[in-house]
Formats: structure tokens, C-alpha cells, sequence
């Protein structure tokens, strides 16, 4: 039995049999596999090499066609390797003496031959080394894919493992198939995570070197609350979960009883609880749950989970859809935040270079305000849906005024363009702001008074306050929603929300997180939105405190210099109200 500690995403447990999918990694780990599967790992090698070939030579073709006869060489050289018996069948030879997996055999003897061309005296031969190294992530990606292809015919419920997973392949899982899954790389908010838990599935991701430690079939548990995972745990282990899944399912059915109730605190302070969703159908969760409507609609989705760039009926449809489900309850739909970690597949943007930064590139509204068309088609989608109900209108990682006037410009031009066509729409349609850059939380005051609306987006914020990649799990233990630098800027813009008379919420994720509930009322917010599943454990902490005793938490807190003492406090807090709640996930 292995106990592997990772990030613990969205809870719940699940004891199931692990799916590798091997991505196309750097890495590929060492792993063997039964007698009876040798054959099938030597004809997966041979397809692979077969595959890798044939497009090897239409590239050359193509190279030699375009480019001349000196770059069709580079490929010719690739094809002569592929066909090297010595190379190919030491491969072979490998998965039938060492039992190894196919990718294993290949990565590992393509390595070697890359640290001999590496060795050799002759520039010329040294430089072949990228050659080799682009070979092999060639092969692999042929047998990668092939992985992927089982992951979309699976018959039977599975465990994911994978080195990593994006926000779109987390997207398109099947729930009904995939019952849970844990990864190497990632962080507690970055996007994969956050859809991941949208799935309602366990999830734990950051856990350095899974996959080195899984089999495919081995029995897995994830405990997405604790976030560990434990491989082929031992009898005791096992029965200690079953009984815990037992449990969680009962409090569940309990928690189930706080969706009909008001989210209110003991002496009477409504708190709006919205829900963040990601595509229209999490509406149903987000009501089922007691939600008052959605405060963070990632349109961005539409574009990750489609081949093709959306239109605007696709768009308005998907709102339309929205609006309906929401049955008079509020929508803000906030426009693409593409860039960063939510890179799009339409063909359109993939010519692009790879960003060197991507989370201080080309993101957010800048993005938009750079591909104005792809722009103008959402805000003429939203704009159509703004006289189906109460819909508001909100941009993403605005990090000076000049960026939101410049927004607020294109949005006036569709509204002049409606007018002149004669289309309906509201226009005093509510226009807000993700305050998610610590320059927009510092221009609190100055932003106020060009909006309606401020949501505060902590993910975001954490990670460009503290200079901490979301996503990336080396760091993650210095992602903190309790950093006391992080709970000043919140304080800030609260304060200008107030005095501007700007309605402020929260929609990061610690909006879900029960620990920081109070310190957040605490801190004068009425609204938040959050993880639709985790609406009735924030409501139970609601309606189980008052509002002097969490305006005290948050002056107490105020006073410490340290995320520890912070954390500490409002675990302590938390158990003190509700003792079988606290110390639960947390982005701190
Ligand atoms: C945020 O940054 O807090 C946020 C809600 O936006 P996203 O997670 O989509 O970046
Ligand atoms: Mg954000």
C-alpha cells in the first residue's frame, strides 16, 4: 500500500480501479505489466512505429514540396531511424524480457540513444540529439493517443490517474465513467481543478509522482477532502473507507435539508449565495442546492470544448438556455477569459507562438480587446439575451481603467450597431468588473466609478499578489487565501465597493471554502459565489453565527502578520460553531 499526499480539490471519497492515461510527458514512468500482456504491448510498439512513419513521410513530401530537399532530409533521417532494427529491436526486446509497458521501452531506449549522440565528438552527430528527442515524443505521442482513445470507450467505472489534466479533457470526461480522478501536476484553482470539481467527482490533483506509483488496474482511493490517495491500500485501510463513504453519503442527504433554507444568520443578515458555472446544465445543481442565481458564468468553455470557434447563436443559445433554467434569477455572464491555462483548440488562434508567460500574457479582456470580432459576437449574444431576464455583464482580469473603458467603448458600439438594426436589448444593462489583479484592487476606488458591479476573483488574486502560479503544485503550499496581504486587498475593495455604493461579491474559490466564511462576512460581503455543491455547507455556517461574532474574527485576523496564525483562527473559529465541520479543503 502506497499513501500518496496531493491537493485536495473537490471532496468526497471514491475506491475504484486506477486508469492510466499516459500523457504526452516528458517523463514516462516505469511500468510493467503481466505475461499475458506482452504481445499486446509489442503490437501496440509496432502500430505506433507504423503510424509514426506514415506521417513522417507525408511530412516529408510536404517539406520537400514546399520547403526543398535539404529540410525533407531532417524527416528522411527520422524515417531511416524508425526502420534501425538494432534500435527498433532492442525496443521489442525490452517489453519481452523486462515486461515493461511500450511507452517505457521506448522513451527509455530512445533516451540512451539521445545521451550517446550527446557523447559524440562530432558536432554534426550532436546536434542529431533533438532529432532523437523529437522521434521519440513522436512514437510516444502515437501510443499517448491511442491511451486517450480508451479513455472515450471505456465500459466500466474507473479512477483517472494522469500526469496532468487540461481544463478542456477535464471538461469532456464522463462521469458515469470516471468516478474520480487524481493527477502529478496541478494546483487547488487552477482551471482543470475547477471543472474537475464542477464534475461533483473526487478529486486530488499536485501529487508530484502518482503515476510512477500506479498500475494500470490497481485498486485506488481517492479522498478528495483530505486530499490523499492511497494505491493498492490493505484490507483495514479499505473497510476504514467504505465506512467513511458511507457517512459522507448520510451527511450529504442531511446537508440536502439546507438547500430549502434561507441563507441567513442568526440575527437576520440575508446572504445571497450564488452559484459559478461553467456550462448551463450546473444551473439545475446550483438550484437544487439553494443557490439565488449565477455570479460567475465561465463563458469561456464554450470555446475549450469545441473544435470550432462558437458562433453568436451558439453563444446565445447557451444564455438563452441559462436564462431559462434561472427562472428569474439573476445571470452574469462574464465575457472570455481565455489566455493563460484555458488555451482553445479553434484553429484560428493554434497558429499562434506559445507564450512564454502565459498567465502575464495575452489573457482575460486582453485577449478580447485584441481579437475584436470574437469579442463583438459574445457581447451581441449577451445583448440579445440582456431582454430575456435579468442578466449582468462582467470582464474579466481588468488591470487598469483604460482597459474597462476600452471594453465598455466595444460594448457601446454593439449597443449603437442593435439600435441601428433594430434589435431588442436592455440598455442599462448591469456592467461589472473581476477585481482579480492586485492593480485593479488597489484602484478599487477609482474603477467604482465606472461600473455597477465589483467580483472579487481570489484565484487569481492570490496568484498575482503572492507571485504563485494557481496551477503549478511545486509552489502550491505558498497559494494562500490567508495570506494577510491577500486579505488587506479584499478589505480594500470592500471598502471602495461600500463607499461608491458598488454591489461587491466574491466568486473565487474560497467563496466555497467553509473556513473563510466568516472572516468574508466578517469582512462586510453579502454576496458570494461559489462551488454550486458546496452552497449548503456555506449556508450551514450562515445560519449558524451572527454577524457581531464574525465582524470580530475579522478584526482579530486583521491583526496577525502570518497565513498560519490566519488559517489557525478560522479553523479554530470554525469548529468552535460547527464542531463537525471545520479543517476541511482549503485553498490555504
Ligand atoms: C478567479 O480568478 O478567482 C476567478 C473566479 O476566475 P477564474 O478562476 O475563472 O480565473
Ligand atoms: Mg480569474
Amino acid at each position: 500500500m502506497e499513501v500518496i499526499k496531493g491537493i485536495p480539490v473537490a471532496p468526497g471519497v471514491v475506491v475504484g480501479r486506477a486508469f492510466v492515461l499516459d500523457e504526452a510527458v516528458r517523463y514516462v514512468p516505469y511500468r510493467t505489466v503481466g505475461q499475458q500482456d506482452v504481445a499486446r504491448e509489442g503490437a501496440r510498439l509496432t502500430q505506433a512505429i507504423e503510424a509514426a512513419i506514415e506521417e513522417l513521410a507525408r511530412d516529408r513530401d510536404r517539406a520537400a514540396a514546399e520547403l526543398g530537399p535539404e529540410p525533407a532530409n531532417i524527416f528522411q533521417f527520422h524515417i531511416g531511424l524508425l526502420h534501425d532494427p538494432t534500435l527498433i529491436d532492442h525496443i521489442r526486446q525490452r517489453i519481452v524480457t523486462d515486461k515493461v509497458t511500450a511507452e517505457y521501452a521506448v522513451s527509455d531506449e530512445f533516451r540512451k540513444l539521445a545521451q550517446r549522440f550527446r557523447a559524440m565528438d562530432n558536432e554534426v552527430f550532436r546536434q542529431k540529439t533533438a532529432d532523437v528527442l523529437d522521434l521519440d515524443r513522436r512514437v510516444l505521442d502515437k501510443l499517448m493517443g491511442e491511451s486517450e482513445d480508451r479513455l472515450t470507450q471505456l465500459t466500466e467505472p474507473v479512477v483517472l490517474v494522469a500526469h496532468d489534466v487540461t481544463p478542456a479533457r477535464a471538461a469532456s470526461l464522463d462521469r458515469n465513467k470516471v468516478t474520480g480522478f487524481a493527477t502529478d501536476a496541478g494546483g487547488r484553482t487552477s482551471h482543470a481543478s475547477i471543472v474537475a470539481a464542477a464534475l461533483g467527482i473526487p478529486v486530488v490533483v499536485g501529487c508530484r509522482r502518482l503515476t510512477e506509483h500506479v498500475e494500470e488496474g490497481d485498486q485506488i482511493i481517492v479522498d478528495g477532502k483530505t486530499g490523499v490517495v492511497i494505491v493498492r491500500p490493505d484490507e483495514g485501510t479499505l473497510k476504514q473507507y467504505r465506512q467513511d463513504i458511507e457517512r459522507i453519503g448520510s451527511i450529504r442527504l442531511a446537508l440536502k435539508d439546507f438547500a430549502k433554507l434561507e441563507a441567513v444568520t442568526r440575527n437576520g443578515t440575508r446572504i445571497t449565495l450564488m452559484g459559478n458555472i461553467e456550462f448551463p446544465h450546473e444551473i439545475e445543481t446550483v438550484l437544487a442546492n439553494g443557490g439565488d442565481g449565477v455570479g460567475l458564468y465561465r463563458t469561456e468553455f464554450l470555446y475549450l470544448t469545441s473544435d470550432t470557434e462558437p458562433t453568436e447563436e451558439d453563444h446565445f443559445q447557451a444564455y438563452k438556455q441559462s436564462i431559462e433554467m434561472l427562472k428569474g434569477k439573476p445571470l452574469t455572464i462574464r465575457t472570455l477569459d481565455l489566455g493563460a491555462d484555458k488555451q482553445i483548440h479553434a484553429a484560428t488562434f493554434r497558429s499562434e507562438e506559445p507564450e512564454r508567460n502565459p498567465f502575464l500574457g495575452l489573457c482575460g479582456i486582453r485577449f478580447c480587446l485584441q481579437n475584436l470580432p470574437l469579442f463583438e459576437r459574445q457581447l451581441r449574444a449577451i445583448l440579445r439575451a440582456s431582454v430575456l431576464g435579468p442578466v449582468k455583464v462582467m470582464f474579466p482580469l481588468i488591470s487598469t481603467s483604460m482597459e474597462l473603458r476600452q471594453a465598455k467603448i466595444v460594448l457601446n458600439d454593439v449597443m449603437e450597431e442593435f439600435r441601428e438594426e433594430g434589435l431588442d436589448f436592455d440598455p442599462d444593462i448591469d456592467v461589472g468588473i473581476m477585481i482579480e489583479v492586485p492593480s485593479a484592487a488597489l484602484m478599487a476606488s477609482s474603477l467604482a466609478r465606472e461600473v455597477s458591479f465589483f467580483s472579487i476573483g481570489t484565484n487569481d488574486l492570490i496568484q498575482y499578489t503572492l507571485a504563485v502560479d494557481r496551477s503549478n503544485e511545486r509552489v502550491a503550499n505558498l497559494y494562500s487565501g490567508a495570506n494577510p496581504a491577500v486579505l488587506q486587498l479584499l478589505r480594500g475593495v470592500v471598502r471602495a465597493g461600500r463607499r461608491f455604493d458598488v454591489e461587491t461579491s466574491i466568486c473565487g474559490e474560497l467563496a466555497g471554502e467553509v473556513d473563510f466564511t466568516m472572516l468574508l462576512i466578517g469582512i462586510g460581503l453579502r454576496i458570494l459565489s461559489l462551488v454550486p455543491s458546496q452552497i449548503p455547507d456555506v449556508k450551514r455556517v450562515i445560519r449558524s453565527v451572527d454577524i457581531e461574532r464574525c465582524e470580530r474574527l475579522a478584526r482579530k485576523v486583521g491583526s496577525f502578520d502570518s497565513e498560519r496564525q490566519v488559517l489557525n483562527c478560522l479553523r479554530d473559529e470554525v469548529q468552535d460553531v460547527l464542531p463537525d465541520m471545520g479543517g476541511g479543503r482549503s485553498a490555504g
